[in-house]
């Protein structure tokens, strides 16, 4: 039995309530600072907010999610003021409520499937999620999940991004012993290296990461795995039964263009560690410098490209993006898209950067740039930027490339076990995440090459069942499987 609502309305008065929009920091006074941009509901919007959820009895939206958070559970005890019950529910599917809530492209997943959305802007789902975690944290609600006794099973689990940390929790809520290995002095990946503290305050990963600890999850850092110990050593010497990798895809693809080696060049994934996780703003206080240029081109129009754009606006800087598309074509979340051009981003659409121009001491002075247009749409759609022969020059100081990221090659490369294919993606069963050594699984941007938060930690939920029934003798070994075919 369903429990009753709390406003007597009818679906379709439901469909007409008007969206509940979160409130904003004003965009000059936050391109001064690093403070969170989005200030959040507070009670009264989150309540009808919920109550424009259908409660539909067949709900698209859980089916659109990649972890099947009980997405009507949770919003309907929003809706009937239990905000600390509603975080409890998601925590059921999903450990980084407060993470997901305000990074998860919720308009390309849930919110893209919610029947209000036919008629109406969908519900707020992200807005809603982040509202019930941040309403636990604030108010302390958090209730710790009993841990089984010891199965006498140790995992290993190499690299602490969000597939890391959900391994670690599935496996460590099963009774197993979890060891993480982060090749960084902090834990978190791109949670806290790459996205920045305005959409991810640093607090919320820091908590999750106490939070893991005090469940008995162990971390140990500076530990490069292929490196300092490998595969086997984990698996042998070290006493590991299982390991799964979430090693991510941390290695840049660069523009091959003349200039490409100049002081004054970075790839997005440096210049935004540099900053995040160095400190390297800070700089003598810290010991990583920056070149904080004071005209900065952005190359890209993706999630990690406006967070370039939006942090070097933050270091008082001109930014300007470079993109060989067009605006439509951009394949940024539309909020982060929609964030950066009230910051007072210059855009530069359809502009393919060619040449960066350097003087003598090998310093960028500029940007050349060829003009594209885009070619009638292919049989699936897509327009094809092609060159126009016209070209144009600005002034910059600075060059940030975000043009996306390919696996980390690391562990492939020193154990030959582990396949990878074409792309240098690590290969997996896409039943299990069994990768082809025995023992070992893996998930997140490691099996896909750049993803999402959400996609990683789906697939390391499934990951660590798989490990649990291999570790149980749940699964057939593969060999005495085969065997019993013949
Ligand atoms: C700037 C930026 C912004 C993004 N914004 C969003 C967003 O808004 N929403 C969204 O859903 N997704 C976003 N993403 C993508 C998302 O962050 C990734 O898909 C996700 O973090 C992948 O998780 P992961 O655990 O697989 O890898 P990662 O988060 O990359 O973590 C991998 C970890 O493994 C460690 N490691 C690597 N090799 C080794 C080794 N050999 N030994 C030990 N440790 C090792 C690394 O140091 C790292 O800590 C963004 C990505 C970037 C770069
Ligand atoms: S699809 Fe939309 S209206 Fe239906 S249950 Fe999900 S959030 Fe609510």
């Amino acid at each position: 039995m369903r429990e009753k609502r709390t406003l007597n309305l009818t679906n379709k008065e439901r469909m007409n309530l008007p969206h509940q929009e979160m409130i904003l920091m004003e965009a000059e006074e936050r391109v001064c600072s690093f403070d969170e941009v989005p200030i959040g509901y507070n009670h009264e919007q989150a309540v009808m907010e919920a109550s424009r959820c259908l409660q539909c009895r067949k709900p698209e939206c859980i089916k659109a999610c990649p972890v099947g958070i009980d997405i009507p559970a949770f919003i309907r005890l929003i809706e009937q003021g239990k905000p600390a019950d509603a975080a409890k529910k998601i925590r059921e599917t999903n450990f980084l409520p407060a993470a997901c809530g305000r990074v998860c492209p919720q308009d390309k997943q849930c919110q893209a499937v919610c029947v209000v959305g036919r008629r109406n802007l969908p519900v707020g789902i992200g807005d809603l999620e982040r509202y019930a975690a941040d309403y636990e944290r604030k108010y302390k609600t958090l209730e710790y999940p009993d841990i089984p006794e010891d199965t006498g099973k140790k995992i290993a689990i190499v690299g602490s991004g969000p597939a890391g940390l959900s391994a670690a929790y599935e496996l460590r809520i099963r009774g197993h012993q979890v060891v993480v290995f982060e090749a960084f002095h902090r834990a978190g990946g791109v949670l806290i290296y790459g996205i920045p503290r305005f959409r991810l305050p640093i607090d919320i990963i820091d908590e999750d990461i106490k939070f893991l600890e005090n469940i008995g999850v162990e971390f140990v850092y500076n530990m490069i795995i292929g490196k300092i110990l490998s595969l086997d050593d984990l698996l042998g010497e070290e006493g590991f039964d299982a390991a799964f990798i979430g090693t991510g895809a941390g290695l840049p693809r660069l523009l091959d263009v003349p200039g490409a080696n100049a002081n004054g060049v970075y790839s997005a994934n440096e210049y935004l560690t540099r900053i995040y996780l160095m400190e390297a703003d800070k700089f003598p206080e810290f010991a990583t410098p920056l070149y904080q240029g004071k005209k900065v081109a952005v190359i890209g129009a993706g999630n990690t490209a406006m967070d370039s754009m939006r942090t070097a606006k933050r270091l008082g800087a001109d930014v300007t993006c470079y993109y060989r598309r067009s605006i439509e074509e951009a394949p940024a979340r539309s909020e982060e898209l929609k964030h950066a051009q009230q910051e007072m981003i210059n855009w530069k659409w359809l502009s393919n950067p060619v040449e960066f121009i350097t003087n003598e001491d090998n310093f960028i002075t500029h940007i050349k740039c060829e003009i594209m247009e885009l070619s009638e749409p292919d049989d699936s759609g897509r327009r094809i930027p092609v060159a126009t022969g016209k070209f144009f020059t600005d002034e910059c100081d600075t060059v940030v490339m975000s043009l996306g990221c390919s696996v980390n090659p690391i562990l492939p490369a020193t154990d030959r076990e582990i396949k990878i294919n074409d792309w240098g993606v690590i290969t997996v069963d896409g039943e299990t995440c069994e990768t082809s050594k025995k023992g070992v699984f893996a998930g997140g941007d490691a099996i896909t090459g750049g993803s999402t938060v959400i996609l990683a930690m789906g697939q390391a939920k499934i990951a660590a069942a798989s490990i649990h029934d291999f570790l149980m003798g749940k699964t057939k070994d593969k060999e005495e499987e085969s065997l019993e075919m013949v």
